[in-house]
């Protein structure tokens, strides 16, 4: 098989465990940085890095790279070795990555997921950045911190465990959580009980609580939160219906959505045509990114570069 001959001036769309198995560095501007996941495709994290990469002239490229679930730990391996400064995690292997890191970082050991990989002296180190990403991008898109919200979140996968433990950690008046596998929920609630000792709020509703994926259930939680998020990958596809049904949407609620794609989500039309305040995933996306590239850099990452490119 050729070598695969990488940070050419044309890149490939996507690279795979095969291609990482025969790459053989060449250009002035390697690929040392990239985004693993399936699918992978619709990923923007490329165009973001790399223009902050150019920005602050450090002479390397991200990747996309379609990586299945068996495969993680084979490509994970080579990563040393091809001199990689680290990676990005998406769907389906934040939580599976956990195990394999040899160092994990207090961020991803809380969340039970990890995001953003560095690797340095030969070893593989684990953290955590959409919490911190998911926070900041509630105070930009709503000017509202999550202390004062209480929140739905639908999903109990990686990116909903880390945005729930930014919401115990930051003190949200009230967290929900709901999930197609309730028992999932359920343990991701308990997980978090001891953030929410404190008295209860707003009478007989409970500050921390596990709901099953059912309407009735959403209908009466949606009378008493203010944040709404999607954290699950229901909308990445096109013909995706909104996850919860567009009739429980109402104006008092704000809506995050955190997918991310060129056109709205159902979920996003929904809350639109009800009145609610809504916005899509790009501003999470654009935050854990930054604080991904502080954590391979040791450098703060030029926020409205990456944000430009992003638009
Ligand atoms: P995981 O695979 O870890 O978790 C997926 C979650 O979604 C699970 O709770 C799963 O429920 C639920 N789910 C999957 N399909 C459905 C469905 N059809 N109906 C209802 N629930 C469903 O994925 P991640 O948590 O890593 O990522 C989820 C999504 O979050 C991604 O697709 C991405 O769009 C978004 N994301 C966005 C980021 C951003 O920066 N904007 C950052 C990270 C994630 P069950 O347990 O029952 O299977």
């Amino acid at each position: 098989m050729a070598p695969v001959e990488y940070g050419e001036a044309e890149m490939k769309e996507i690279y795979t465990l095969v291609d990482l198995k025969s790459w053989k560095p060449k250009a002035k501007t390697p690929i040392r940085l990239g985004v693993f996941g399936n699918p992978v495709a619709h990923s923007l994290s490329p165009e973001m890095q790399n223009a902050a990469l150019e920005n602050c002239g450090l002479p390397m490229r991200y990747a996309r790279f379609q990586i299945g679930a068996g495969e993680l730990p084979a490509a994970l391996e080579l990563l040393p070795e091809l001199n990689f400064v680290g990676v990005n995690l998406t769907v389906p292997h934040k939580i599976a990555a956990l195990k394999l890191m040899t160092e994990v970082d207090e961020s991803a050991r809380q969340a039970g997921a990890v995001n953003t990989i560095k690797i340095e002296d030969g070893k593989l180190r684990g953290f955590n950045t959409d919490g911190k990403g998911f926070s900041r991008a509630i105070r930009e898109e709503f000017s509202v911190d999550l202390r004062d919200l209480r929140v739905l979140v639908l999903g109990a996968g990686g990116a909903a465990r880390a945005i729930a433990l930014e919401c115990a950690k930051e003190n949200s008046e009230r967290l929900v959580l709901a999930n197609r596998d309730f028992e999932k929920a359920k343990q991701l609630a308990d997980e978090l009980r001891s953030f929410f000792g404190e008295a209860r709020v707003l009478g007989p509703v409970p500050r921390l609580q596990a709901i099953p994926w059912d309407e009735a259930a959403f209908r009466f939680q949606i009378a008493n939160v203010d944040l709404v998020v999607n954290a699950t990958p229901v909308g990445l596809h096109h013909a995706d219906a909104a996850p919860i049904s567009a009739r429980l949407l109402a104006p008092h609620l704000m809506v995050y959505d955190t997918v991310y794609s060129s056109r709205q989500t159902a979920l996003i039309s929904a809350a639109v045509e009800a009145g609610a305040r809504a916005a899509n995933g790009l501003s999470m996306l654009l935050h854990q990114g930054a604080l991904g590239f502080e954590i391979w850099f040791d450098r703060a990452a030029p926020l409205n570069v990456m944000r430009k490119a992003l638009l």
